[in-house]
């Protein structure tokens, strides 16, 4: 059956009475009867009226930071989507991160390194490398940043209305509620040796909070420039790079269809634990067939409506719609491309644990192949196989 009149069965569902007779009976047929939760529905159309061509047991690849459990303080947000919640995930986790202008998620370092990417607003964070050189940088849209495992961190929002990103760490069974921070290390340690450590008298230490602040409300910062001499005691060292500015990158690829930014540690050299590729889709456009021989991918959906279908070996394949604020997750080497379904653009992110970016192209691979050994295979019309482009599309248009 084709994937137009199949949907038509699904709005006969909700619409009822606005089809022709024929398409009404299978609609009467095929439409939900008892429970349902619509909005569920409405969102998820290739689950319940999946392609003819999907089949078999795979995995659920999605889970979404809109049921995420959400930690809300006083000066900003946090929630997780994590191993425990979306058990697929196991090589990476994420979390997305609300700060108000001036408020900060305090000093804090954790086992696994800590990639990011910011999706609103301005933040300034800070860090020192393993020379103790002191970084302070500001972000904004589009930039990343990376801390490897243990380099100690804080971000803090900038005016006017404070930032949002997106933390991904390099451990699926990562909790971002569960880091080594600064205020709880000092309230578990006896005054005595906090004297002694820093050469101050113990009233010095009266007033240190008793608990984790994790976020909390502040100032926002002056200008950079003071932060940073502040920082560095006028003896200004270059510190390891930890942040990098996609926007300014030229795109890796660009076809009618859309565009993709590769970053690796080849271009940010601090992110030696993972790769990303920021992947822009138009209207009608698609993520060419392909596969990563090197890794998992953990996807962010950073706007618009798209489906994806993972192809998972021997007949089995699966389709899951996704839209901003949804999570996807492809294992290693499995194959599996993503169409944009809405009018908009669709703008994806792809983070795999490696220093190093890969992927292979079913069309690249087809188009290096001896001609007369794929058509054994395939069989495809006359003239078909010489007009598969030869170069790696990576995005195709409608
Ligand atoms: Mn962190
Ligand atoms: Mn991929």
């Amino acid at each position: 059956m084709p994937r137009v009149s199949r949907r038509n069965i699904l709005a006969a569902g909700a619409a009822g009475g606005m089809l022709t007779a024929a398409i009404q009976s299978k609609a009467q047929q095929a439409a939900i009867r008892g429970p349902q939760n619509p909005d569920l529905t409405r969102s998820n159309p290739d689950s319940f009226s999946p392609p003819v061509t999907d089949h078999g047991d795979t995995p659920a690849f999605k889970y979404s930071f809109s049921v995420a459990h959400n930690r809300v303080q006083e000066g900003g947000w946090a929630r997780q989507v994590t191993v425990r919640d979306f058990p697929l995930s196991t090589s990476m986790a994420g979390v997305n991160m609300r700060l108000a202008a001036g408020s900060i998620r305090e000093l804090h370092w954790h086992l696994p390194a800590e990639w990011a990417y910011m999706l609103y607003g301005q933040a300034r964070i800070t860090a020192i490398d393993l020379n103790g050189a002191s970084f302070v940088r500001d972000v904004g849209v589009g930039d990343l940043w990376y801390f490897p495992s243990g380099i100690p961190h804080s971000i803090q929002g900038l005016g006017p209305d404070g930032c949002e990103f997106l933390l991904v760490f390099d451990d699926g069974g990562f909790s971002e509620f569960d880091t080594f921070q600064i205020t709880d290390w000092m309230a578990h340690t006896p005054r005595p040796a906090l004297a002694k450590n820093f050469g101050l008298a113990e009233s010095a230490f009266a007033d240190i909070p008793k608990h984790e602040l994790y976020i909390f409300p502040g100032q926002v910062p002056g200008p950079i420039a003071n932060d940073k001499r502040a920082a560095e005691h006028d003896e200004p060292v270059a510190a390891r790079e930890f942040a990098f500015a996609l926007n300014l990158q030229e795109p890796t690829k660009r076809t009618r269809g859309g565009e993709v930014h590769i970053v690796d540690s080849g271009t940010f050299h601090a992110s030696t634990t993972i790769a990303a590729a920021r992947v822009t889709v138009r209207p009608g456009g698609m993520r060419e067939l392909h596969w990563h021989p090197n890794a998992d991918e953990w996807q962010y959906y950073v706007a618009g409506e798209g489906r994806m279908t993972v192809f998972a070996a021997s007949s089995r394949a699966r389709t899951m719609d996704f839209r901003a604020g949804d999570v996807g997750y492809v294992k290693q080497s499995m194959g599996h491309y993503v169409e944009n379904t809405g009018n908009t653009d669709l703008v994806f992110l792809e983070m795999f644990r490696t220093a190093q970016y890969q992927e292979l192209s079913l069309a690249n691979w087809m188009a290096h192949t001896p001609p007369e050994l794929v058509q054994a295979h395939l069989h495809l019309a006359p003239g078909a196989l010489e007009s598969i482009p030869h170069a790696k599309q990576v995005i195709v248009p409608m």
